[in-house]
C-alpha cells in the first residue's frame, strides 16, 4: 500500500506514486570489482547526501553501513565501529530515506523470498531504497579483510580471505537498494543489503537470512541516480570495457569458485 508522503524531496512521478530522494553514489561498481579499493570521498561528505546507505572503506577495510545518519564499519572479525567523518571510501551509495511503501513478509521468509516479492511488486524500470527489519532466526553476513597493494580484483580477494558470519536469533536491520538491470556496470543490479544488528555489535554484507516471525520491509522509490565520479588515477589503469557481471554475481552470492567455473 502506498502512503502519501508529498514534500519537496518527494516529487510525485508521472505514475502518481510518490517518490523519494535520489540515490547518490560515489564511483562505480566496476572500479571496485577491478580492484580500485581506494577513493577520496570522506564519510563526512557522504553524509551530506543522505542518512541511509551502504558502501566500502579504503583498502577494503570493512563494510560500510550508514543508518539514521551514523556511519558504521563492520570489520572482517565481525566487530562494528562507528567511524569518524574523515574516513575515506572507494565506493558508497546513500539517500535520504523516507519510505513510501511497506511490505510484510510471512514468518520464516528468506532472502530469496524477499527478492521474489520485490520482483513481483516493484517496477523493473525503477530504483528503490530498501529496509528490512528483523528479528532474524538466521543471518549470513560477510565483511572483507583489508587488502594490500597492489590490489587484486574484488572477487579474488574475497575468495582468498573469506570472512563469513553465521548469526542466529539476531535483531537488526538490513539496508540497501534494489536496482534495475540497466545499472549493472555502475552499481549492483537487484538487491544489495548490508546488515546492522540493533546492539551495533554484528553486521556485514548480507548473503542470506531467514526471518523469525514476520519481517517488515520498508521501500522508497528513488527519484534518480546521481553519480559522483572518482578522480583516482587507478581508474584509468583498469579495463572499463570488460563485462564484469559474472564477478558481480560471485561477489554478491559469496561464490568462492575461481572465475570461469
Ligand atoms: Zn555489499
Amino acid at each position: 500500500m502506498w502512503t502519501a508522503c508529498a514534500g519537496p524531496r518527494d516529487p510525485v512521478g508521472p505514475g502518481g506514486a510518490p517518490r523519494g530522494s535520489a540515490l547518490y553514489q560515489y564511483s562505480v561498481i566496476d572500479a571496485l570489482l577491478a580492484g580500485v579499493f581506494d577513493g577520496d570521498l570522506t564519510c563526512g561528505a557522504l553524509k551530506r547526501h543522505g542518512d541511509f546507505g551502504i558502501g566500502a572503506f579504503n583498502q577494503l577495510d570493512g563494510e560500510l553501513v550508514l543508518y539514521q545518519g551514523v556511519a558504521y564499519r563492520i570489520r572482517f572479525d565481525g566487530s562494528v565501529h562507528e567511524v569518524s567523518d574523515d574516513q575515506r571510501v572507494p565506493n558508497a551509495f546513500a539517500t535520504v530515506f523516507a519510505p513510501t511503501q511497506t511490505i510484510a513478509l510471512p514468518a520464516g521468509a528468506t532472502l530469496q523470498d524477499l527478492q521474489a516479492e520485490l520482483a513481483r511488486r516493484l517496477r523493473p524500470s525503477a530504483a528503490y531504497a530498501i529496509e528490512v527489519r528483523g528479528p532474524f532466526a538466521a543471518m549470513t553476513a560477510r565483511a572483507p579483510e583489508p587488502a594490500k597493494p597492489p590490489y587484486p580484483e574484488l572477487a579474488a580477494h574475497l575468495a582468498a580471505h573469506p570472512h563469513t558470519f553465521e548469526l542466529t536469533a539476531t535483531h537488526g536491520v538490513g539496508i540497501g537498494f534494489w536496482l534495475p538491470a540497466y545499472l549493472a556496470r555502475v552499481n549492483i543490479p537487484g538487491l544489495h543489503l548490508h546488515y546492522l544488528a540493533d546492539d551495533h555489535k554484528r553486521g556485514g554484507h548480507v548473503l542470506g537470512f531467514r526471518g523469525d516471525g514476520r519481517l517488515e520491509v520498508r521501500v522508497m522509490e528513488l527519484s534518480g541516480v546521481n553519480i559522483e565520479l572518482s578522480r583516482r588515477p587507478e581508474l584509468d589503469q583498469i579495463d572499463l570495457r570488460r563485462d564484469r557481471q559474472r564477478d558481480t554475481q560471485r561477489v554478491e552470492t559469496g561464490d568462492r569458485r575461481p572465475a570461469g567455473e
